[in-house]
Order: C-alpha cells, then structure tokens, then sequence
C-alpha cells in the first residue's frame, strides 16, 4: 500500500497510535489491512527511533519467544505492497532485540510510512488525551461516542535538551486513540510491600548513578570487577544473574528474591514441554542455580561459589556510601525478612559495589487519566482485559487470547493495548498483542 495505492475516503477517519513499539507498529498494519481506505494514521513515538524502549533498553537481549510468534499477516503485506521480502519469519529462531528491529520492524515502519495516509512522528511525547467538550465526570456513552479525542504533546528537543511549555502543541479531531505506549516509563521499587526502600530514590537520582546502580540487565562483560546483588525474581533478574556470571570479572552476585523458596526449591515453574525453549532453560538454569548456591552465613562473607541466592529478602534501606578517595561508592543494602515466621532468615546487611533492580515496571496512568478508563486495582491494566487474565493460565503463550469485548473500556474508541494492556503483569507477549491489533482494527472498521 504505497503512496499512490491509498485511497483516502471523503470521510476523514483519524486514528492516533501511541507509541511506536512492536505493538503500535502492529496496530498500523492492522488498520491498514482492515480500513484500507483511512484517512489518517497518526503513530507518536517519544523516542529518537521507533521501538526505542528496546532500542535503549535490551536491545542485546535475546528473544524467547521465535519469529512466528512475533510477526503478522498485517506487517508482511505491508512489505509486500512496498515491494520488500516477507518470507523468513516463519521460523523457530530467535534473534536479539536489536536484529528484530533491524530485520523486521524498522523496514515494516518504512513501508509504512510511505503511505500517503500515515504519519510517524517521533521525539513526540504524548502527555495527556482528553475528550473535545467532555470532562472525565461527563456521562452518557452515546455524547462520549459523538466527541473527538484531543491529544496533547510534547515535543522532545535534539542533544538531551529539557523539554518546555514552548514545546508543547495538541493534535485534534481524533475519533480513536489506540494506547501502546508500553510499560517503561515508570518502574517498580524494591523496598516494603512495593514502597521505595528507604534511600532508593536517591540511589537512581544520584549524578553519577550509572556507576553503581541499573534497573537494565547488564550486557555481558559489562561489569567490571565488582560484588553485584541482583534484585527480583522474574525473567528479566534471571536474564541478568546468567550474564553476570557469564561476565569474568565479576567477583560476587548476590541474587536477592523477596519471596521464600518453598519446599521444592524451585524459584521458577518451568512449564512442561515449554513451546519457548529458551524461556525453559533459563528457568532451569535459575533453578539449579538457586538449590546450588543457597546464602551465605552470618554477613554474606565466606562464599564458595560465585553466585549465592538470598531468598525471604524485604530492602528497607539502601545507603550509598559516598568514598572519600575518588574511588567508586559502596551500597549497604539493610534487608528484613518478608516472612519472619520462616525457617530460613536472609543476612541483615550486605555491601555490594553494583546493584541490578529488575523488580518490574508499571504503566504510565496519566496519559488517560482525563477519559473514563476503568483499571484494575491489582495490575493497572484495563478493568475488563485484567478480568479475564486472572482465570487464565499461568503460561502467557497458551493463553487465549482475549476477544474485543475485553479490550473495550468505558470511554468509547479508547484502547489499552500491548505490554500495558497488562498493567504490572510481566506476562505479556507479542503473540498477544499482534492478535488484540487485529481484534481492534476489525473493530474499528464498523465504528469510525
Ligand atoms: C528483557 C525483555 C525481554 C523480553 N522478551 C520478550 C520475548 O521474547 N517475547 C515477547 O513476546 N515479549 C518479550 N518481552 C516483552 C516485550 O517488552 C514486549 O512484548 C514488547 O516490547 C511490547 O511491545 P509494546 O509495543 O507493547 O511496548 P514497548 O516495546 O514498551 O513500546 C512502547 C513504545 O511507546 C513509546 N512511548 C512510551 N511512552 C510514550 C509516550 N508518553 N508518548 C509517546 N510514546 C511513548 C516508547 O518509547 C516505546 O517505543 C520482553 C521484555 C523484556 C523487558
């Protein structure tokens, strides 16, 4: 679908992606597919590039899930219609983050682009998106339906420059917005019940910070000769343990879970005949790891082995010690039981040079905070989607994928998709959100 294959209707349909990951690119395919007569795509991309949250975050991480599992009908007939190649994505491979940017989305996004009824822009923070002549307490569906959404933005300056009121402008006359804006810009703590540990926000503030604290999972070989706790219990924490071991110079890891290790010493299910080979070994790696490298006594000194696993961990307090003699800081982590009653007690205090907190991350509620979105009081995610996921299956690739009525919301022509369509849930696939873009575009395709 070039530029001269569109075909703009006289009835202007305008539809705004926010975010141009995976998932917001997907959305594009899908709308073009089903409404190929649109008039408007708007994507908003706050990055320099699309996909940039893996771009910048994880772009050496490699995928568990395999190219079947995260590519589309949609997509590969939009590179069809730009003449490109759309075989080889079929398979059981699994690339990096980085190449399945490079080998996937970023030519999808091209083709997309040359679209006479598609706009990408990036360095385009969205701020906030609100219903022309409607406040978020005005009620009636069918009032809410007739309104158009304005979106308010800011744009980003080149050279890390500070973004200000000079910056700032809105789109108008939206009839849908679709919200793919991920879950990245805000991320969990480590501390008491999910609060900050006292001193933590300080650590992640401090000027030279990268030095001694990341909330990324560190590339291997990335960290130099230091003693490293890794904070979480999910993939992510996994993912950094294996490259820090992996990473000679590394002296000690402490690998710190806030939950008790019960009886089967297993800190992962690992899911019987796992389609996602690499999501089972790494879930096998963690669990030999855990039952072979329990704490070590008293104050973490005397350790044998490389890595030790400290189970039943709540941080209290996170204190930087500022050196005196030019040399990096330490941190002195103050750790409490998360059960006390438990057999097996964590070390009160350890000193570590690094710290990795792969704790989570949450979405960013503001942008929709103006319309009338119902969201889950346990995962932020949108009310009726966070309903359905709970009795699903605890494997994310077999759940089923959740049909349009659990993709609406209160506010008509409004959608949650993609990683933040599941809130603070890490379960989310690309799988999953490839078929809700499909589900909506279809949608979408009665409504505007
Ligand atoms: C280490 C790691 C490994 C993973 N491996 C897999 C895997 O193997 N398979 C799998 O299916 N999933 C995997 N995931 C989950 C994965 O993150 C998602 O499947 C995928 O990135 C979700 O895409 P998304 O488009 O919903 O969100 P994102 O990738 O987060 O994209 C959101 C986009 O929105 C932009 N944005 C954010 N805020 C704004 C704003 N206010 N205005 C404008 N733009 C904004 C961001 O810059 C970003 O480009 C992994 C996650 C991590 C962290």
């Amino acid at each position: 679908m070039t530029k001269s294959m569109t075909n703009a209707d006289t009835h202007t349909q305008r539809v705004a992606i926010l975010g141009a990951g995976p998932i917001g690119i997907e959305c594009a395919s899908a709308l073009q597919r089903s409404l190929p007569n649109i008039s408007e795509i708007i994507i908003l991309e706050a990055g320099d590039t699309i996909a940039s949250n893996i771009r910048q975050n994880w772009p050496h991480v490699r995928l568990f899930s395999p190219w079947k599992y995260n590519t589309s009908t949609s997509s590969r007939e939009v590179l069809r219609s730009d003449g490109q190649d759309a075989e080889g994505y079929d398979g059981d491979k699994c690339v990096t983050g980085g190449e399945y940017i490079d080998q996937y989305l970023e030519p999808v996004a091209k083709a997309l682009v040359k679209c006479d009824n598609v706009q990408l822009h990036l360095r385009t923070r969205v701020v906030s998106v609100g219903r022309s002549g409607l406040l978020k307490r005005d009620m009636g569906k069918e009032a809410r339906s007739k309104g158009k959404f304005n979106i308010l933005c800011t744009r980003i300056p080149l050279g890390g420059k500070k973004e200000s009121v000079g910056d700032e402008f809105c789109f108008r006359d939206v009839d849908a917005v679709l919200d793919c804006t991920g879950t990245r810009s805000d991320y969990s703590w480590f501390g008491e019940g999910g609060m900050p540990a006292i001193g933590e926000k300080q650590l992640s503030r401090d000027k030279d910070s990268g030095s001694f604290f990341t909330r990324l999972i560190p590339q291997v070989g990335e960290v130099k000769g230091k003693r490293v706790a890794v904070i979480g219990s999910g993939y992510s924490a996994a993912t950094s343990v294996r490259n820090l071991i992996d990473s000679p110079t590394v002296q000690q890891i402490y690998w710190l879970t806030r939950r008790v290790l019960g009886k089967s010493g297993q800190l992962y299910r690992v899911l019987e005949g796992d389609a996602l080979q690499n999501r089972a070994a790494l879930c096998e790696m963690a669990n030999e790891l855990v039952s072979r490298n329990p704490e070590p006594e008293g104050d973490g000194s005397g350790m044998e082995n490389k890595v030790a696993h400290i189970d039943n961990c709540t941080i209290t307090y996170a204190t930087l010690n500022e050196s005196t003699n030019g040399s990096t800081p330490t941190i002195t982590l103050t750790i409490d039981a998360t059960d006390p009653t438990a057999e097996r007690l964590p070390v009160h205090k350890l000193d570590v040079d690094y710290l990795v907190s792969n704790v989570g991350m949450r979405p960013d509620l503001s942008i929709h905070s103006e319309l009338q979105v119902h969201t889950c009081y346990a995962t932020e995610g949108p009310m009726a989607l966070a309903a359905t996921l709970l009795g699903a299956s605890g494997d994310c690739l077999t759940q089923a994928t959740p049909g349009i009525d659990s993709l609406l919301t209160p506010e008509p022509n409004f959608f949650v998709l993609g990683n933040k369509s599941y809130g603070r849930s890490s379960a989310f696939l690309m799988r999953v959100g490839i078929e809700q873009a499909e589900a909506v575009a279809l949608y979408l395709r009665e409504q505007i």
